[in-house]
This record gives C-alpha cells, structure tokens and sequence, in this order.
C-alpha cells in the first residue's frame, strides 16, 4: 500500500513527491514512458528561480530526481495503463502490475503537438522533428525550418542557428507568442529567416528523407516549397492524459485534467498538477507549485480520511 502514488517524474511529479516525503508518507513516483518529462529536452533554463546562471532541462531534472530520492521517494520506470477510481485504495495498473495508493497525483505532462500534414509521418525520424535539442546535431551544416511563433519555437531556432547553415521560421500570423528578448535575437540572427502569415502544406522529400516544406501564404494563397533537410515541429503540446479515459475523472475539451484551485479533481483524493492539467502556463516552475499544492491537499486528505 503507497499513501501518494505520482503518476509522472517532471517538475510536477518530483515537487510532489518531496512534499510527500516530508510528511512521512509512503511515496511511489511512476516515471512512465517520459522519464523526467519534457524539460529535459530543453537546452538552456534560466527562468527557473534560484540558479544564477543558466542550467539544461536535463541538469535540473536529475537534481530534482536526486532529491525526491535522498528523501525516500520510490521511483519506478512503469508506465500506467488505468486507475480505478470506484475503489479505496485506487487500484493503479501499470506495465509492471497493480498499485493500491490511499491518494493518486496525476502529473503526466504534455508531449509534442504535430502539424497532421502530408509527409510529416512518412518523413518522422527522417528529417521530421519535434526535439531540436535532441536531433539537431543531425543538421549541423544544413538548412531548417521551424513551424511555430512560441517560445519552442524561438528556443529551437536560436539553438539551431549556432548549427545549421540557415533556419527559416515558419508561423502562421505575424505576431508571436515567444518572449520578446527571444523574437529581437532571432530577428537580429542573420542565419534565421521569418515566413509569416504561412501555414505548412506538405512536407517534401525523397528515399533519403526530407527535401522541402510546401507552404500556403494565408494573406494571399499563394503557395511555395522551401528546400530544406530539416522540419522542426514547435506547436505546442497535448496533454498526456489518454490513460484516465472510462476512469470517471473530469478532462477539459482540450484534454487536460479538470481540477479546481487546489488541485483537487472531481474525484475524493486523486489530483493533478503541472502541464497535464494546465491550459494556460506551461512553465517548470508553475509545474513544481502545482505539484507542492497537490502533495499538500493530498497530505491533507489522508489525514482527515
Ligand atoms: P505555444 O506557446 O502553445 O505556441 C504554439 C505555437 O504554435 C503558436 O505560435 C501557435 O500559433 C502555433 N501553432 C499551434 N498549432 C499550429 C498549427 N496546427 N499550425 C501552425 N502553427 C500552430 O507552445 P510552445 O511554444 O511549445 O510553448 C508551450 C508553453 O511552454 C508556453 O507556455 C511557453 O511559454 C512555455 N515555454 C517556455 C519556455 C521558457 O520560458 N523558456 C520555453 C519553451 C516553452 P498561434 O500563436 O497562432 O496560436
């Protein structure tokens, strides 16, 4: 029997599970098929508080892994098929077997939204990307394309631009979501080229992979292929929340958990936290509050019950 069983290793998961462990609960973290979450895939952090230069995703995570674990925390690699929410305790199946758990936080996070045009499958692995940091090198010397106007986006195709030969962005509209300071050194990089007001048609290529990007100017329908070796995918995320379908618990049309302002679910003593129960944010340290907030309510929760 675990008192807090985390379904999730990000920000979310691990913040969650050091609070646990402090209260002197039983605590079980469920890594799942995403490890230690989407940040470790970025390259440089330096929004999160408390470091004065900037860290990898990868370096913060692993501190935050090392320290759910010097506390106690049991972190497992299964990944959760159900949970059964009409049983106390909740009966948790995972690849590994069934978990019973007094209270359940759901901290899944998000994984990479994709464009669902022509090529995009065929061309995966082939020179269609999600993860700059992760395939980039595959480029250096080559020209890019990212599709997106967020701050993946502008963090992709600065990181890029140090590597490849050109990195042409790709957006849709002619304003950004990206921070500022990311659009000024993009726009100042003579390396990163805009199409705006354009949306990804098809993406192109031959035996050896990717050739091109067929775009659609949005303003005017005109319509032309960009060469390139290279498509990054940096539009956003989906929550990871397919396994809580048939469960009982409350999602929004977007697919995010439902939760209310403690974290709390429709359902007594299961909760959620960070990018798969948050519409708005997507930041790590939003993630890691919600993740604190949770453990607290859940701390809470198994006293009064
Ligand atoms: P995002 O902010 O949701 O931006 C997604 C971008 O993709 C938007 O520009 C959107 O266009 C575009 N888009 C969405 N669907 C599209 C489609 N089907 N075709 C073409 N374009 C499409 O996603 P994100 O950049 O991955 O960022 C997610 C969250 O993480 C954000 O809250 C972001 O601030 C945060 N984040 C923070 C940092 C940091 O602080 N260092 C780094 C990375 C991400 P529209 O603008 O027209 O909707």
């Amino acid at each position: 029997m675990t008192d807090m069983l985390i379904i999730g290793a990000g920000p979310a998961g691990l913040t969650a599970a050091v609070y646990g462990q402090r209260a002197g609960l039983r605590v079980k973290v469920l890594k799942g098929p995403f490890g230690l979450g989407q940040l470790v895939q970025t390259n440089e952090l330096e929004n999160f508080p408390g470091f004065v230069e900037p860290l990898s995703g990868f370096e913060l995570m692993d501190k935050m892994e090392k320290q759910a674990a010097r506390l106690g925390a049991e972190i497992l690699d299964d990944t959760v098929e159900s949970v059964d929410t009409s049983k106390r305790p909740f009966a948790v199946r995972t690849s590994g077997g069934v978990f019973e758990a007094k209270t359940v936080i759901v901290a899944t996070g998000s994984h990479a939204r994709w464009l669902g045009v022509e090529g995009e499958k065929e061309y995966r692995g082939r020179g269609v990307s999600a993860c700059a940091t992760c395939d980039g090198f595959f480029f250096r010397g080559k020209d890019v394309v990212v599709v997106g106007g967020g701050n993946t986006a502008f963090e992709d195709a600065l990181f890029l631009a140090k590597i490849c030969r050109s990195v042409t962005l790709v957006h849709r509209r002619g304003e950004f979501r990206a921070a500022q300071k990311s659009v000024d050194i993009a726009k100042a990089d003579p390396k990163i080229k805009m199409k705006l007001f354009c949306v990804a048609e098809k993406i192109e290529g031959d035996v050896l992979g990717v050739t091109g990007i067929t775009l659609r100017n949005v303003l005017d329908n005109t319509v032309e292929t960009v060469p390139c070796h290279g498509v990054f995918v940096a539009v956003g995320g989906v929550p990871q929340t397919d396994f809580l379908k048939n469960s009982g618990v409350e999602l929004l049309a977007g697919g995010q958990v439902k939760i209310n302002e403690k974290c709390a679910t429709n359902i007594p003593g299961l909760y959620a936290a960070g990018d798969c129960a948050d519409p708005n944010f997507r930041q790590a340290v939003i993630a890691a509050g919600s993740g604190a907030k949770a453990a607290v309510e859940a701390i809470n929760h198994i006293n009064l019950n």
